[in-house]
């Protein structure tokens, strides 16, 4: 039997075995090609049913109406931090960016090359770390701003919004939902664009998913690189260029993985269960497990907490990965431990997770 381990990295992720079978069996001969969905156009009849299928099921689970359009974007998530103020800032604009993490920071730093920058909310504490997020009476908003930027989900602090922050009238907003996006279902109007690397919750590395209300293509900027402004993409259906393809035909498989499991409410049920698992154990044993984050803030996808010392911390992630338990450290600027529960994360996975915590902290505490 193939070896695999229960997998807590936190992107490129898990991804659902029975999508890898799928990809795996599909692999030498794609539906009677005789070569792979790697070896062929991206022009090709069947690629083309991938592609169009792919942006189906997108609106179909995430409800968008036929006002949205539905893009595959090479160069990462980190492309859209300086593409997004390229097509929507250029001439002088304000964008206001609410910074709860890296990634948020990252995205305003990118902004300022183009336009003005509006900071709604920085969270950042004395030592640069993210432990919140602000409440909607805390943010600063603009209401002459070309669109209000924030991170669903802080991939790395272990922070998520748990509302939806409300944009003054006519103020369009963007959301990067890397790390969460397709977790639960939610009302996408208030969006003028979502975008989220494929590689947590989606799918392998190599696509960004880009999802843009089409009004929002009438204010992009003219004049600018063609592969950086939305308007090509849009025109073309996301083929102007080479598509990513092999990316995007997994991220159809991953999603009609998730209808098949039930849809985004039966995902929202499992995460909230596994999420809950987990800090759980880690409020059972207050002793010896600590969530550096604020309770209100803790994200659903990427759990964090520290243990009573660094060695102890050491000690924890080596031998959990003797037990089949991959991929729960900190990230590097934080420390301390992580586990990621994206939606390819297995019940049966948390609960390994959580059992291999009570005894360590039993044993060390
Ligand atoms: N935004 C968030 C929330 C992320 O977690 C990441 C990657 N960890 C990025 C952006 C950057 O993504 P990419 O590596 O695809 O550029």
């Amino acid at each position: 039997m193939t070896h695999r381990i229960h997998n807590f990295n936190a992107g490129p992720a898990t991804l659902p075995l029975s999508v890898l079978e799928e990809v795996q069996a599909e692999l030498l001969d794609f539906k009677g090609c005789g070569m792979s969905i790697m070896e062929m156009s991206h022009r090709s009849p069947e690629y083309m049913e991938v592609h169009t299928e792919v942006q189906t099921l997108t609106s179909e689970l995430l409800g968008l109406g036929d006002d949205y359009k539905v893009l595959f974007l090479g160069g990462g998530a980190s492309t859209q931090f300086y593409m997004i103020p390229q097509n929507l800032l250029s001439g002088g604009r304000k964008g206001d960016y609410i910074v709860t993490g890296t990634w948020a920071k990252k995205a305003a730093k990118e902004a300022k090359l183009f336009g003005e920058v509006h900071i709604a909310h920085d969270a950042a504490n004395a030592d640069g770390k993210f432990t919140y997020i602000p409440t909607q009476d805390q943010l600063h908003l603009s209401p002459d701003a070309a669109y209000l930027h924030y991170t669903t989900n802080n991939t790395i602090a272990g922070t998520q919004f748990h509302y939806y922050p409300k944009a003054p009238a006519g103020v369009p907003v963007i959301c990067d939902m890397s790390s969460d996006i397709f977790w639960k279902k939610f009302d996408p109007r208030p969006f003028g664009l979502i975008y989220a690397g494929a590689q947590k919750n989606l799918g392998p590395a190599g696509v960004t998913m880009v999802i843009i209300r089409k009004d929002m293509l009438d204010r992009c900027a003219d004049g600018i690189p063609t592969m950086i402004s939305y308007k090509t993409h849009a025109d073309n259906d996301s083929l102007f260029n080479t598509a990513p393809v092999f990316p995007i035909y997994v991220v159809g498989k991953v999603l009609k993985w998730i209808k098949a499991l039930g849809g985004l409410g039966a995902i929202e049920k499992r995460n909230r269960e596994k999420a809950g698992l987990i800090y759980g154990a880690i409020d059972a044993n207050p002793d010896f497990f600590r969530s550096p984050i604020q309770r209100e803030s803790r994200s659903v996808m990427n759990i964090v907490w520290r243990l009573p010392s660094e060695d102890l911390e050491k000690t924890f992630i080596a031998e959990a990965k003797k037990s089949g338990l991959g991929g729960l450290k900190g990230h590097r600027s934080v420390g301390g431990c992580r586990a990621s529960t994206y939606n390819a994360m297995p019940i049966e996975g948390v609960k390994a997770l959580v059992g291999f915590m009570e005894a360590f902290a039993k044993k060390n505490g």
